[in-house]
């Protein structure tokens, strides 16, 4: 822990990420919120972009889950991640076992979300599960509030780009990637990684993400 989190804990809000009412224990729910997570089950996300590898997920986007990775992306509660990480957990142990040698690729904050919130918060979840290839950035985008689905398609697909230097050692590696994100919707995103990354000469068989919403 580094003394930015040792201040910021001292400071941590006491109530549930979840409820907002009951005391949150150290992983940032309270007992209640924490037994009304998805159980072990993962799931095959049903995505409507079709250029998006096979995502599993660990549950649907609700109920203490949403809430939980709410606190952690909008407010920065990393103290949540020890929970969320549990979670993701869940569906790369599936994935990963199919895919001997992947490497875990996340999906990269916007620079403007990740100047907000302080840090990269998929990488972050991503540290102690595997190996991480920060090999993609955010290109800026505008906002998409107000764009019609096919323009927020567009917007996706040129949301991403390679970090070039990174990318040319994965791609001779021939190590399969694995794209890890938070929230799935669409496949939009997904699909917009997996095409820079196969045109930069990768695999993309699979990706994982915490939770698929509708
Ligand atoms: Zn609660």
């Amino acid at each position: 822990m580094n003394l930015f989190e040792a201040v910021y804990e001292l400071f941590l809000p006491a109530a549930c990420a979840s409820c907002k009412e009951a005391p949150a224990a150290g992983s940032g729910l309270c007992e209640a919120c924490e037994a009304g997570l998805p159980d072990a089950a993962v799931h095959l996300a049903v995505l409507s972009d079709t250029g998006a590898p096979p995502t599993v997920v660990a549950g649907a986007y609700e109920g203490p889950l949403a809430e939980a990775l709410n606190e952690y992306k909008e407010r920065g509660r990393r103290q949540l991640a020890g929970v969320l990480a549990g979670l993701l957990a869940r569906p790369l142990e599936i994935v990963g076992a199919e895919l001997p040698g992947a490497v875990l690729v996340p999906i990269p904050p916007t620079r403007a979300a990740r100047r907000e919130r302080g840090f990269d918060h998929v990488a972050h979840l991503c540290a102690g599960l595997g190996e991480v290839r920060r090999c993609l950035r955010a290109r800026p985008r505008p906002d998409s509030v107000g764009l019609s689905r096919a323009q927020r398609r567009e917007a996706a697909r040129s949301s991403l780009d390679v970090v070039p230097r990174r990318v040319a050692a994965l791609a001779a590696s021939s190590r399969p990637v694995i794209l890890v994100d938070d929230i799935v919707t669409t496949g939009a995103t997904l699909s917009a990684a997996a095409a820079v990354l196969r045109r930069a000469g990768m695999s993309v068989p699979a990706a994982v993400a915490i939770a698929a919403a509708e």
